[in-house]
This record gives C-alpha cells, sequence and structure tokens, in this order.
C-alpha cells in the first residue's frame, strides 16, 4: 500500500522540539486545574504551588548535579543564554584594560542564538571585542589549539555539549583542561539543551560557569527552561520586577510547565522506570534506522559520525536530490524531518556542516532524523516501514533504480518534462509507445536522474542535443553520449547526422524523428554563434504547416523568459540574433509554447504572444519593423546594464519584461470546498511530484500535474483556458508559482490553496 493519508505521523524531528509526554501533560493540566496558585502567595494554594515549583528545582539540581550552584527556571534556553551571556559580559567589562584587545569565542557550530546574543550584548554594554568563531573538524570537535592561542584574550568562551543539527558532543573533560589551562579565569557558557536525558551531566564536578537548558526539547511544554549558574560565577538579572525567584529572574512563574518537568526528572531520575531508554538502546535503535535509509538509498552520505555523536540524531544526504526533495516525500510519507537547522529553516545549506568542511551538496541536501529517548521499538519498526514506503514511492516514478527489469509497476512516462538544477533548464522528451527519449540542454547535475530515468522507464535515447555552447555551464552531454550514443555521429551540439528535411525552393531544414513527431533544427546564430532553435512538431509536417504543427520550441537562450539572450560574448552578434528572432516568429504561432534553457524567475514556460505583451525590445523587432542598426543599439545598451553573475551564476540575458507576478485567487479548506459544492466546475490539480502524490492524497484530488510536467500540461490545455483549476500542493509555495506561470499565459480562472494541504488536514 501506498497512500499513507490514513497512517499515523512518524515524528522524527525531536531535535526541533517534542510533543509533550502524556503524563507530563497531565501534570501540567493539573497545574492549571488544581494546582494552580502562585507560588507568592501565603495561602495554601499558593503555598503548594511553590511545594511543586521547589520540588521541580530539587529534581534538576539533582540530575544534573548542581551542587551549591543556582538553578534559574527560565522561559526556555534562548533566555538562559541572555542571562549567562550579559551576566559574564557585565564582570568581564569591569576587568578590562583600556590598552588591551580582547575577543569572545563561540563554537563554529553553535546554535544562532549564542553569537547573535553575544553581538547583541557587546554592543548594548557598548564592549569591544572581535567575536570569533572557534574551527571545528571534519568531525565537529571543536580546534583545541584555537583555543589555547586565543583564550587567553577572551571575555567568554561559548561551547555547546551536543549539536543540535548532527548531534556531535564535545568532551567537556578534555575541553576543560584545554580552556582553563590556557584561561583559569574565562567565563565559560555550554549550551546543554540537546544534552538534556541524552548524556549524563554532573555540572558540579566541571569549572562551566553558566549551562542553558530548555523543556520542549525533552517533552515538556515550550515556555519553560532553566539555567545553571556555577556558585562563584558573577550574575546579572536579566529580568527585574517582583522578585520572583529569590530576585534572580522577575515574573510570575510558569506552573504548568514545572509540574511537567518535574515528572520528567522524576522519570530520569528513578532506576526502575523505562520510559526513557539508555545509551546503549538508542544507538540500537539508531543502527535500525541507518540500516532501513542504506537499504532504501544505497547511495547516502552520512553528514555525522556515529562515534562523535549522540545516538539521536542522523544527518544525512542522498546524492542527486535536494534537501527539499527529500522533505517533500517524507512529508507526504507522514514522516516529519528537518532539513538543516529548523530555526533557521529559511537558509538552504547546513552552515553547520559547512564549518565541518563538508561538500557543498552534502550541507545543501542534508537532512536531518531526530528522536527523543523516549522512542521504542514499536516506533523505530513503523518508522523503519514507513521509510520503506517512502523509497519505493520513489522507486516507482524512477527516482532511485530497483533491481527490479519489470516495469509494470513504475508510472509511465510520456511527453515532455522539465528539470531543472537551480535556474537552468534540462527538457526531456519521452514517446512512451516507441520507447524513445530526446534530451534537450542536458545540465552534468542532472545527469544521474536522467540515466536513473533513461533505464528504469528502459527507453533508447534518441538524441542528447545542447541548443548552443553553454557560457554560464558545463554540458552533461558528453556523458550521455558515452553512455548511450557512443556509435551516433552527431555535430559539435548533439544533432545526430541525418538526411531527413522539410524543404521549399527557398529553404531547407534538417529534422530527426522521435516516436510519431518530428524534430526540426533551425539555425538561430546570436547569442552565440552556434546556437540553434529545436521545434518539436506534429506530423505530417511541411514548411508551411510548421507553425501549426510545432508544439515546443526549445529556443535556449535566444528567447528567454522576459528576454533576450546577451549578445556580448566573443561568438555574439546582434545582428544574427536580430534574424533569428524573425526566423523562429515565421516558424511557430503565437501559441507555441518556448522552452527555454533559463528560468530565473519560475516562469515555466512561454510564448511569442506572452512575451511580445511585455518584451517591448522583441515587440518592436516582429511587430514594429524595428531597423537592424537600431536594434543592435538597444541591445548593446541592454547588456551593458547586464550584472554579469547573480550570485555564483552567469546571467545569460538582461530582463527587458515586467515580472510582476499577478494576485492569484487563493482559496483556504474551507472556501475551496463551498467553492466546489456551488460549481462542478471547480477542479483540482495536485500539482506535487508523482511519488508525493501517490504516498497522500484524497479522492477529491483527482488529477496530478507536477511541476515537471506542467508545461506539457499548459501545452494540452491551450483550449481550456477558461476552466477554474485550483492548484494545490503540501505548503501553498509550488501552487502559487505555478497559478503565477499558468495565469500569465492566459488561464484567466487558475487558482491555488493557500497554505497548502498541510492547513487543510
Ligand atoms: N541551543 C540549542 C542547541 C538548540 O537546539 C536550541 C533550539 O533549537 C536553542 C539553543 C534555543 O532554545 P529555545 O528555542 O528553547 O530557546
Amino acid at each position: 500500500m501506498n497512500n499513507t493519508t490514513e497512517l499515523p505521523q512518524i515524528y522524527l524531528d525531536a531535535n526541533a522540539t517534542t510533543p509533550v509526554l502524556p503524563q507530563a501533560a497531565a501534570a501540567a493540566l493539573s497545574a492549571m486545574e488544581t494546582l494552580f496558585g502562585n507560588p507568592s502567595s501565603s495561602h495554601i494554594t499558593g503555598l503548594q504551588a511553590k511545594h511543586l515549583m521547589e520540588q521541580t528545582r530539587l529534581r534538576a539540581k539533582t540530575l544534573l548535579g548542581t551542587g551549591e550552584g543556582k538553578l534559574i527556571f527560565t522561559s526556555g534556553a534562548t533566555e538562559g543564554i541572555q542571562t549567562s551571556i550579559l551576566s559574564a559580559l557585565i564582570a568581564a567589562k569591569s576587568n578590562m584594560l583600556a590598552e588591551q584587545s580582547y575577543t569572545v569565542l563561540y563554537g563554529a557550530t553553535e546554535h544562532k542564538a549564542v553569537p547573535e546574543s553575544l553581538k547583541h550584548w557587546l554592543s548594548v554594554l557598548d564592549i569591544t571585542a572581535d567575536v570569533k568563531a572557534i574551527p571545528v573538524d571534519e568531525f565537529g570537535i571543536l580546534d583545541h589549539q584555537f583555543i589555547s592561542q586565543q583564550a587567553p584574550n577572551a571575555l567568554m568562551i561559548c561551547t555547546m555539549a551536543v549539536n543540535n543539527e548532527t548531534g556531535v558532543f564535545q568532551d567537556l573533560s578534555t575541553l576543560e583542561d584545554t580552556i582553563r589551562s590556557a584561561n583559569p579565569d574565562i567565563y565559560w557558557m555550554v549550551d546543554c539543551v540537546q544534552a538534556l536525558g541524552k548524556t549524563a551531566l554532573d555540572l558540579q564536578s566541571t569549572s562551566i560557569d553558566y549551562a542553558p537548558f530548555s523543556g520542549h526539547k525533552l517533552y515538556a511544554p515550550k515556555g519553560i527552561g532553566f539555567v545553571y549558574i556555577r556558585d562563584s560565577a558573577p550574575f546579572t538579572s536579566f529580568i527585574a520586577g517582583g522578585g520572583q525567584e529569590s530576585g534572580l529572574r522577575s515574573g510570575t512563574e510558569n506552573l504548568p510547565g514545572m509540574a511537567a518537568l518535574n515528572v520528567i526528572f522524576e522519570m530520569l531520575l528513578c532506576p526502575n522506570d523505562s520510559t526513557f531508554s539508555n545509551s546503549e538502546q538508542l544507538t540500537e535503535y539508531r543502527q535500525q534506522i541507518a540500516d532501513t535509509l542504506v537499504e532504501c538509498f544505497p547511495a547516502i552520505v552520512f553528514n555525522n559520525s556515529f562515534n562523535h555523536s549522540v545516538a539521536t540524531t542522523i544527518n544525512f544526504a542522498v546524492p542527486g536530490f535536494s534537501s527539499k526533495e527529500i522533505m517533500d516525500l517524507f512529508d507526504a510519507a507522514n514522516i516529519r524531518v528537518s532539513s538543516g537547522s529548523a530555526c533557521s529553516s529559511k537558509v538552504s545549506r547546513s552552515f553547520v556542516l559547512d564549518a565541518m568542511g563538508l561538500p557543498a551538496w552534502q550541507s545543501e541536501a542534508a537532512i536531518r532524523m531526530s528522536f527523543g529517548p523516549a522512542i521504542t521499538q514499536a516506533e523505530v519498526n513503523a518508522a523503519c516501514l514507513r521509510i520503506k514506503i517512502a523509497s519505493n514511492a520513489l522507486t516507482q516514478s524512477c527516482m532511485i533504480l530497483d533491481d527490479s527489469s519489470d516495469i509494470s509497476d513504475k508510472t509511465q512516462l510520456d511527453g515532455l518534462l522539465q528539470l531543472r538544477s537551480g535556474a537552468s533548464c534540462t527538457w526531456v522528451y519521452v514517446d512512451s509507445s516507441s520507447k524513445q527519449a530526446l534530451i534537450i540542454d542536458p545540465l552534468p547535475e542532472l545527469i544521474q536522474r536522467l540515466d536513473t530515468l533513461l533505464q528504469c522507464q528502459q527507453l533508447t535515447l534518441v538524441a542528447a542535443i545542447d541548443t548552443h555552447g553553454h557560457a554560464d555551464h558545463q554540458s552533461g552531454r558528453e556523458q550521455l553520449v558515452e553512455r548511450y550514443l557512443a556509435k551516433q555521429q552527431s555535430d559539435v551540439l548533439g544533432w545526430p547526422v541525418t538526411q531527413e528535411y522539410i524543404e521549399n525552393l527557398a529553404q531547407q531544414y534538417q529534422t530527426i524523428r522521435i516516436g510519431s513527431k518530428q524534430l526540426v533544427r533551425l539555425p538561430t546564430p546570436g547569442h552565440t554563434g552556434d546556437s540553434i532553435s529545436l521545434l518539436l512538431c506534429s506530423t505530417p509536417l511541411t514548411l508551411d504547416n510548421l507553425p501549426q504543427q510545432t508544439q515546443y520550441a526549445f529556443c535556449g537562450d535566444t528567447i528567454l523568459m522576459g528576454s533576450l539572450g546577451r549578445t556580448n560574448f566573443d561568438s555574439s552578434c546582434s545582428m544574427e540574433l536580430f534574424h533569428s528572432l524573425k526566423l523562429i516568429r515565421d516558424c511557430i504561432s503565437s501559441n507555441t509554447l518556448i522552452c527555454a534553457s533559463h528560468d530565473y524567475n519560475n516562469e515555466f514556460t512561454t510564448s511569442l504572444e506572452a512575451e511580445i505583451g511585455r518584451n517591448n525590445l522583441l515587440k518592436a523587432v516582429l511587430n514594429e519593423g524595428l531597423s537592424v542598426a537600431h536594434f543592435q543599439q538597444l541591445k548593446s545598451q541592454l547588456d551593458s546594464n547586464l550584472n554579469d553573475e547573480v550570485g555564483t551564476e552567469i546571467i545569460c540575458g538582461a530582463f527587458v519584461g515586467s515580472c510582476d507576478k499577478s494576485k492569484i485567487k487563493e482559496y483556504d479548506a474551507k472556501s475551496l470546498e463551498v467553492a466546489m459544492k456551488q460549481d462542478k466546475g471547480v477542479m483540482i490539480i495536485d500539482i506535487r511530484e508523482p511519488h508525493e502524490y501517490a504516498l497522500n492524497h484524497s479522492q477529491q484530488s483527482s488529477l496530478n500535474v507536477p511541476l515537471t510536467r506542467l508545461v506539457q500540461f499548459i501545452q494540452q490545455h491551450q483550449d481550456d483556458k477558461d476552466k477554474q483549476w485550483v492548484l494545490v500542493c503540501r505548503s501553498g509555495s509550488r501552487s502559487m508559482i505555478a497559478a503565477q506561470a499558468m495565469h500569465r499565459l492566459g488561464f484567466q480562472q487558475v487558482s491555488h490553496l493557500k497554505g497548502g494541504y498541510a492547513l487543510s488536514s
């Protein structure tokens, strides 16, 4: 069974937060309903509340071995971090010498709360000190030599016991030796958030000055945490007010949170309580999950060394898959994992893995699976089974290969597929009846995926063709040729030697066949001297019916969405581009879909009609009789405004059109339900990838058009532009961009489900 709609969620994101354990939730509820007193009140209800609070504190102190140190309840670790840094820096400031330069040190893989708070408090307190990241090695272990060199001049050092992305732990005892031999008086904070319940701590036996903790990482609710402060460490209240917590942290206490923590501490302290597994057991669980991952994704790479990590975190990458793709897959299978750090989920790569010096692709594709120490064997079994279901869906949609030569269970491909890497596109056309495939502009990053696709679908590659010699990236064509087309004779761009032409007295264009279609080669120099455009046409084909028969025009960079290919390379020629644009206009219809080599703006495809509507230069060439000389002048002005690089990318055309995104009608789950009841014409299109759709779809969303097939869908529905399509995806972002792209091409009634399935189930 593939559809996991009815199956319970598998939660493997404990390092972001944990569910509240039922016993802890019951205790919190009772503290809200019965033991709800204010610990500062002197009546019996207040005294009972205070007793609960002090019992929780005592249990925490016992568990962590705090000795004479203070343990103050806070709202969470971030507050504990502020308290620690503020306390240390105020004390350090009073000892600073005017002529000396200072630093503050933090581990390069620290949670952002640490460096950001350091910078914040240095600025607020007007302290001049360099904020320096302590490098880590490939295992995530701090560079002790660096610490030895830097600590003598440092006001404070912040390290972490266990990393939240990788689970990597530091050996606190050797770290202490290094720090104290370099500077016996430096204030030392250890972020212990991810260590609680996973590694034993005996704080009094160390010289750690400050240690913040957070309840929601260990089955307590959000909003409760605590911070340990060594008895001899300086302290300044971070919150002043009514004098609660013996005047150390004001504000009426979060008693329900404490009640929940109290139960969790009790369980951790009771040797006979089996709620939490010991580290041997957790290590066994990790192995079972890791074995399953290896079985399902044989090429998997683990980003954390298990020898240097707590057993509850696995960080991995699958070659050929972005972390977003794996997240989408797992989310569809009802498995929750995270990419990089949940606290910085907008960042598409992991600064932690970058700091460890891992290859860029591993950092970009990183997935974190983390579980809490209360996980059970039954839950591990369920997780492993679900991972297998998820990977099966990938096998069926030919994203990964299995051993079977039977393709009957595979989703059969037919038609056009748009694959992308960054803003560059590779186009694949498959003719399912003849089992032939054609690949245009193969990107090297996609070769593995293309290879898997060809093998899995048992396709014969007819040709792999570049539309021009790309300036911004290497073509992946050679690799495909070596593997599939070694015997084929072709030109430098991969156009096969052919004797087939469509012609009249004036012109002659070479063609090749793929299934029932013909591919026509138009020489369209300009952007580069070798640029060609490839027209995929229905048959029978003649030069006279060419515009009507052309379904897709692969114009490379000659016509880009919102722009024209730049003509300021050595082999460029704007005069040739002028003529090439006219040739394309003569050979395609105004609605033929133009499939470019780049999609800088998430527009998928375009047409001459759409481009002329927003690209004045193109309009002037094609409709207004602009002279060649004037075109050359305008084009050269345009190219001179071109920013050569955006990030690491060379932009292949100056944007001249408007990229204003149109306002798309948005539904929420309720209004969509009403609309569908009222109007039978409202149709839902699920635009997730086929494996996501297979794993999780309701009866309602009967049509699946993944983003990779959107261009084909647009081509096939040119006559349905007035239909009320409602696009739906996981979170509402893919559906939004797809709806905007369709709207731009004339689908006036297209709309999308805001917030996606995530908010409608
Ligand atoms: N430190 C680490 C290592 C963490 O993992 C987190 C949360 O992810 C924090 C600090 C911040 O904790 P909180 O959000 O509970 O304040």
